[in-house]
């Protein structure tokens, strides 16, 4: 008989929310490397208290990474998250844990101390109730996440390089859409020289960066493609120095974010 499993979880949800507020009581902003590492010693105890091996990667400047691996095959597969939060320590003062509408509150529940935790009670329920698994989980959690895992990035390139998937647990958008992929993203900035002269006396020899950079922030723009998923979208721009000047010089902020979501109502990606 098949266990209902939404029933099961129902029944430990006081469980499940309990724990997830003791992480959240534990503030990681990922500049406080001490911080973290005290959430990261308390995360490798509940692993190895389900029979994973967790290493705790030392790391000298953020928090210290943890792959945790759980089972035996071939082949694995890779679960990652992370553990530092964009909140700075003290945020729980002002923004305490609580839940309200059926919602839980607090720095860092939702981006994403909420995913590693539902990975910790589903690993729980495959090891008391005896589900064989036909591969091996790494769970990698990395501590550097908010910041572009500066330090874990090539510990996380070299577990995916091993791994047959990879599941990023990252929580959904806003509007529930289960992200199932990101092509990419980034940040640029555009530099653009021109040649200052008067720009009364001698327009003529003047080269005007200004003008350049229009031409630039128009094609960028249009680049943007929301069927495809893809947004571009230059953010500041600084240049010239004073009006009677052509302007020698600009500089522009772009950011560009390609993320691919799959909307609940829809039939899931294959
Ligand atoms: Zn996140």
């Amino acid at each position: 008989m098949a266990t209902n499993w939404t029933a099961h979880y129902q029944q430990k949800l006081p469980d499940i929310l309990a724990e997830l507020r003791t992480y959240v009581e534990m503030e990681t902003p990922t500049h406080d490397k001490q911080a973290v590492d005290h959430l990261g010693v308390f995360i490798a105890d509940r692993f190895r208290s389900l029979g994973c091996k967790v290493d705790i990667i030392p790391q000298s400047t953020y928090g210290n990474q943890l792959r945790v691996e759980y089972g035996e095959g071939d082949e694995q597969i890779m679960v990652l998250g992370h553990f530092d939060t964009v909140k700075e320590m003290g945020t729980l003062v002002r923004e305490p844990w609580k839940i309200e509408d059926g919602r839980a509150f607090g720095p860092g529940t939702y981006d994403m101390k909420a995913g590693i935790i539902f990975c910790y009670f589903a690993l729980k329920t495959i090891v008391e109730e005896n589900i064989p698994l036909k591969n091996k989980l790494v769970f990698f959690w990395n501590t550097d996440e908010e910041i572009g895992s500066v330090s874990s990035e090539k510990w996380i390139r070299e577990e995916a390089r091993r791994s047959k998937c990879a599941l990023v647990i990252e929580p959904a958008a806003g509007d529930g859409s289960l992200k199932t992929s990101r092509k990419g993203g980034g940040e640029f900035v555009l530099k653009v020289t021109g040649r200052a002269a008067h720009a009364g006396n001698d327009h003529a020899l003047g080269v005007n960066a200004i003008e350049e950079m229009a031409h630039h922030v128009i094609a960028i723009q249009s680049f943007t493609d929301y069927d495809a998923g893809t947004t571009l979208s230059v953010g500041t721009i600084r240049g010239g120095s004073v009006s009677n000047v052509v302007p020698d010089y600009v500089e522009a902020d772009i950011v560009s974010a390609l993320a691919r979501v799959w909307k609940p109502r829809e039939s899931p990606p294959s």
